[in-house]
């Protein structure tokens, strides 16, 4: 299964807050589900931001924990689009998301599910292939 390896938090951000675009310096033409697997590094200033300290306090429960898990595959979601910032900027400086960064390609997510049982799985870079059979 193809599947991206993102900082915490931003891998459970996909499966359970609602962030519907991932920022990536890179475009890929893979369309359909991906894995989405927290990896061992952490982007400390994003457990700052508004949005994602919004969605935890939002978040179930039961799914709360997931937020500590590194280096598990957390959920699947649906790439259904990737363009480019400068294609979605609108003439007022906005874009086509409030997760949307400038100068990125944005992949566009849709029907993030969550496992209710994550399992652990070795990260790597870029989009790659983890094995289904375990
Ligand atoms: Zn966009």
């Amino acid at each position: 299964m193809k599947s991206l390896t993102l900082k915490a938090p931003w891998g459970w951000a996909i499966i359970h807050a609602g962030k519907d675009i991932e920022n990536r310096t890179w475009a890929t033409r893979h369309r359909g589900t991906i894995w989405v697997h927290t990896g061992q590094g952490e982007d400390s200033s994003a457990f700052e931001a508004p949005a994602i300290k919004e969605a935890l306090l939002r978040a179930p429960e039961r799914t709360q924990g997931h937020w500590f898990l590194r280096g598990f595959v957390l959920g699947e979601v649906d790439v259904v689009d990737v363009h480019h910032a400068e294609e979605c900027r609108k003439p007022d400086g906005s874009l086509c998301s409030p997760w949307a960064e400038n100068d990125q390609y944005h992949w566009r997510l849709k029907n993030p599910r969550a496992f209710a049982c994550p399992f652990p799985e070795v990260g790597k870079q870029g989009l790659w292939e983890a094995p289904v059979n375990r």
